[in-house]
């Protein structure tokens, strides 16, 4: 077995034990490999292990690596996206992780009009405030569902957050709880189904599991350092 073969087999493992542990079917959580800066052989590998969705940060190199590869796989954007790449992003993504503003959202909506899509988008929320960080503010996350919602080529499936780093993942808990506590607030208030919770990476994914993800965006653990 291929050392990333070896890894994705330890990661779906863990992921299956905090299933169990959280009493959760496994069925209703997704690896999103995080492929960032790995080369086409690697990704391949991955592949070839069983591995059908991933996930990365950067539209060139990602439209490299979709022309090389194809659609026999599945791919996210899962790091922030500038207004002017909005079009790129809606041609080469099958759901976008982290919008935080109505400009693009808009920018998003208009690009799927253009390319005959609904577009499938998550909110990222930035819960601690950190400057170095995207997303929209808690406090402001319940405008920008709502602005999104009205958007008729954008379909809002849930929320993404990437909490502050913590040596200990188990610090890293209380935010994904929130993220949950918040998707279930905006379901109430929108009527909207919001069933995607994207959280959780190669240092906290069980942690971010337990805690309801439904998305877990794991990089390093599969591939190896950046
Ligand atoms: C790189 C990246 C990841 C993966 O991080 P690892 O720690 O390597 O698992 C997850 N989410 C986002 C948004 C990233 O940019």
């Amino acid at each position: 077995m291929s050392a990333i073969a070896q890894n994705l087999a330890e990661v779906r493992a863990a992921m299956a034990a905090a299933c169990r542990r959280a009493g959760r079917d496994p069925g209703r959580v997704r690896l999103v490999a995080v492929s960032k800066t790995v080369d086409l052989d690697r990704i391949k590998e991955a592949i070839d292990a069983g591995q059908d969705l991933f996930g990365e940060n950067y539209l060139q190199e990602a439209r490299d690596k979709i022309a090389a590869l194809g659609r026999q796989v599945s791919w996210h954007l899962v790091g922030s996206l500038q207004t002017k790449k909005a079009k790129a992003a809606v041609e080469l993504f099958d759901l976008i992780h982290a919008v935080d503003r109505f400009k693009l959202a808009q920018a998003l909506d208009a690009a799927a009009v253009g390319l005959g899509k609904v577009q499938d988008v998550l909110i990222q929320v930035n819960q601690a405030g950190e400057d170095t960080k995207s997303g929209v503010a808690p406090a402001a996350a319940p405008e920008l569902v709502q602005q999104i919602a009205r958007l008729p080529h954008l379909r809002l499936l849930g929320l993404m957050t990437m909490p502050p780093w913590f040596p200990d993942p188990e610090e890293a808990r209380p935010y994904f709880l929130a993220l949950r506590e918040l998707r279930d607030r905006l379901r109430t208030l929108t009527g909207l189904p919001l069933t995607e919770l994207s959280m959780g990476m190669s240092g906290d994914f069980e942690v971010a599991i337990e805690a309801g993800a439904t998305l877990v965006r794991v990089g390093t653990a599969i591939f190896g350092r950046r």
